[in-house]
């Protein structure tokens, strides 16, 4: 039944927006979303321009307000997950510029409280759980991976190799991010910075073997919290910060590039022209599912930074 479910996904393309509420102590700003309408649309109004050109509406696959829970989004994000499970591969990324709400949505604020959890803690519990249920049928092993890419280079996180580690509980997966957050090697403050500028990819690895007729069953799950897709001002960024920003946009324009010409059916993929579609290419495109969550700040400051969020994301519905 639930192979069935997700048969209508197959192969596809999903995006999905999501609007940051504002933060504590701006609560009555000024907010650039004109409306979120039915069927994906959102309007949004911008407040540096007159007439008919202030407004215009982009269309996605869903758009999330600000008062959507991190369960609601689950929701809309667990039939992809749970075909983890029936041997397909999935890719779900979070897009947009730094303080959107990235990390809110695949991690959430708070590892302590279950309530506030994000997609990727949520999958897992889902994976375990229907893997449980399952068990009479299939016997599934799962393991896990953590990557960071900087700089256009690989870096594995929770063992130094890369490498995949067996794992049979969301407990052990908490306890393994945390040891990979301690090996960034770098302080609190620094490893937020250091997070906007890399993408970080947590892969879940599932194998399964049908009990009776013995057939194997592979998915896999990649969870990408991407790097902040600002504009660095090219006047005022210097030396190594110049670098991340040159190696960031180049990756996330390569990614755009894979994801549209997989929405256009075209001939040729370039997965080559970026370490993150390389990474990738196995469960992008084919019969695979991607899912793309963009990311907006509803500040009038951040105008610039949305239009164009929202116009990446547009390229790839
Ligand atoms: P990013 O990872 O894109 O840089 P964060 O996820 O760190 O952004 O979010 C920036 C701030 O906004 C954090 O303080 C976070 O808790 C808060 N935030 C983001 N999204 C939401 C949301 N949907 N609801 C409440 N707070 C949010
Ligand atoms: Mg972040």
């Amino acid at each position: 039944m639930l192979y069935n479910q997700v048969q209508d996904l197959k192969g596809t393309i999903r995006v999905y927006c999501r609007v940051r509420p504002f933060l504590q102590g701006q609560a009555n700003g000024q907010s650039t979303i004109d409306h979120i309408g039915e069927n994906g649309n959102i309007m949004i109004v911008n407040p540096l321009k007159q007439g008919k050109d202030a407004r215009k509406v982009f269309s996605f696959n869903k758009v999330f307000g600000t008062n959507v829970s991190q369960e609601q989004i689950y929701i809309d994000t667990q039939p992809l997950i749970r075909s983890v499970l029936d041997g397909f591969n999935v890719c779900i990324f979070a897009y947009g510029q730094t303080g959107s709400g990235k990390t809110y949505t695949m991690s959430g604020p708070d590892l302590t409280t279950e309530q506030t959890w994000g997609v990727n803690y949520r999958s897992l519990r889902d994976l375990f759980q229907i893997s449980k249920e399952r068990a009479d049928v299939v016997k599934y092993e799962v393991g896990v991976q953590m990557i960071e890419i900087y700089n256009e280079q690989l870096n594995g996180l929770n063992v130094p190799d890369a490498s995949w580690v067996p794992v049979s509980s969301t407990r052990d997966v908490l306890e393994m991010m945390r040891i990979g957050q301690k090996n960034r090697a770098v302080g609190a403050t620094a490893l937020n910075e250091r997070s906007s500028r890399s993408h970080s990819v947590l892969t879940i690895h599932v194998y399964g073997k049908e009990l009776v007729s013995g057939s194997i069953l592979k998915g896999c799950l990649h969870l990408v919290d991407l790097a902040g897709s600002e504009r660095v001002d090219k006047s005022e960024a210097v030396g190594d910060r110049l670098k991340e920003a040159q190696h960031i946009n180049r990756s996330l324009s390569a990614l755009g590039d894979v994801i549209s010409a997989l929405a256009q059916k075209s001939a040729h993929i370039p997965y080559r022209n970026s370490k993150l579609t390389q990474v990738l290419q196995d469960s992008l495109g084919g019969q695979a599912k991607t899912l793309m969550f963009v990311h907006i700040s509803p500040e009038v400051n951040a105008i610039g930074e949305t239009i164009s969020t929202l116009k990446f994301a547009e390229r790839v519905a």
